[in-house]
């Protein structure tokens, strides 16, 4: 049983060190969509929590002030954290810079490009076909 579970990480921690760049942005925007969606739903649970200790306010019960304020925080955490997600996932999103255009020419098998239209290489004077 660990045995089976000890190959299929390894097999996991191949497939993640094999992939690209590109599918590592893929992959880290995936996992921080995951935990927004995780906020999501512990947002809607803590403002349930919050929802409870209102309703028992408004109908003349004791809540515990410190309580409310522990409710109002862990909401304020998530809602904080929902965001810097959001930000972290607008960066990876933002396109990667382009590479600087390659100057027009002729380049000889030494690695000197030439001016478009040279008959010899300027870097080693072999003839430009
Ligand atoms: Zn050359």
């Amino acid at each position: 049983m660990s045995d089976f579970l000890d190959k299929m990480l390894v097999s996991i921690n191949k497939g993640v060190n094999t992939v690209s760049e590109g599918s590592k942005n893929i992959l880290e925007k995936a996992k921080l969509n995951t935990r927004l969606k995780e906020l999501d739903s512990e947002k809607a649970q803590l403002f349930q929590n919050l929802g409870v200790l209102a309703y028992k306010l408004q109908s003349g019960g004791q809540i515990n002030v410190e309580e409310f304020d522990l409710a109002c925080g862990n909401i304020a955490a998530a809602e904080a954290e929902a965001a810097r997600i959001e930000e972290d996932i607008k960066k990876l999103e933002r396109p990667e810079p382009q590479p600087e255009p390659q100057p027009d020419g002729v380049a000889c098998s030494c690695g000197y490009v030439n001016k478009v239209g040279s008959k010899f290489c300027a870097g080693c004077g072999r003839k430009l076909i």
